[in-house]
């Protein structure tokens, strides 16, 4: 901890890489490991359109009951010590940015502006031909909740019932679709060529709660690395990116971060104060 908190106040730029096990102890459960999402919706029948269109057609109570479980743990998730530990590193102007694979907004809630989504955000609407976003907020997930048993649409394919639910397109009347990236789908290039250049540039990566194992988002670790960032990961568990890490610390990320942060606060003060 004591040389973690030493290379953060030595940084020139810091950036954060984070994964669904930052948001674990917000009550958002991760994709894999016990209880995860994938437990209960198999991600080749949940986690891409093919699969959810079909689906659909032989039990629609069921992918309602997936977008319900997804949606309420989403809207119920507050920001813990490891998010506000971010924003407050941001403030403090030593993290220049968070790159994130998830697609909650608990970064933005904790107080991070520079959020770079590389999997997209669950609060926004992409239009599908004209490509135009809109936000929809806490409140347009709630409204979709409250709407997920509506009668149009019944017995329509999946995508079409999806853009019923998420209103059409105000710039040129298009479907609209979650701006999410599922499985097989290709990342926003906006976003990652933003990631890119982000970790290619910064000389501390903090990697927080992600397995490694989505491609091409692990990537990113490296490409920092390569480009002689010092890696400081924080995981509860061993992944495919410890080895590559200059200073690894094992627990829960956000009790991890809230101590990191403390000890920072302290060293700040006694070291500049
Ligand atoms: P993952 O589910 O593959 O792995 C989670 C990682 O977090 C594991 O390495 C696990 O050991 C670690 N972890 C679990 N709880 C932790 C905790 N409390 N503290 C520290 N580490 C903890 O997650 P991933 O690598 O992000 O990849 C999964 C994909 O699923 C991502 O692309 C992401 O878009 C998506 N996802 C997002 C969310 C979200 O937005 N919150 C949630 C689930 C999945």
């Amino acid at each position: 901890m004591d040389q973690v908190v030493r290379g953060l106040l030595r940084a020139k730029k810091a950036v954060a890489f984070t994964g669904a096990g930052i948001s674990a102890e917000s009550g958002i459960p991760t994709f894999r490991g016990e209880g995860g999402v994938w437990d209960k919706y198999p991600p080749s029948r949940f986690g891409n359109l093919l699969g959810l269109s079909w689906e659909w057609l032989v039990n629609p109570g069921r992918v309602k009951d997936f977008i319900k479980d997804v949606l309420e743990a989403f809207l119920q998730a507050q920001p813990n010590p490891a998010h506000l530990a971010l924003g407050r590193l941001e403030a403090l102007r030593i993290l220049k940015s968070v790159i994130t694979q998830n697609i909650d907004n608990l970064h933005e809630k904790g107080g991070c502006h520079k959020v770079i989504k590389i999997h997209g955000s669950l609060d926004r609407a992409r239009c599908s031909r004209c490509g135009a976003l809109r936000l929809m907020g806490d409140q347009g997930l709630r409204e979709i909740v409250q709407n997920l048993e509506m009668r149009k649409g019944r017995r329509v394919g999946f995508l079409k019932w999806l853009g019923y639910l998420l209103g059409e397109c105000e710039s040129c009347g298009g479907r609209m679709r979650p701006d999410i990236v599922f499985f097989y789908e290709a990342l926003p290039m906006d976003a990652w060529s933003q990631a890119m250049a982000e970790a290619q540039s910064c000389d501390l990566m903090l990697v927080i709660g992600t397995s490694g194992i989505v491609y091409p988002a692990a990537q990113i670790p490296f490409l920092a690395k390569r480009a002689g960032a010092e890696i400081v990961e924080i995981n509860q568990d061993v992944s495919p990116l410890s080895r590559i890490a200059t200073y690894r610390i094992e627990g829960p990320a956000g009790e991890t971060m809230g101590k990191l942060f403390s000890l920072l606060e302290s060293k700040n003060f006694r070291e500049w104060g």
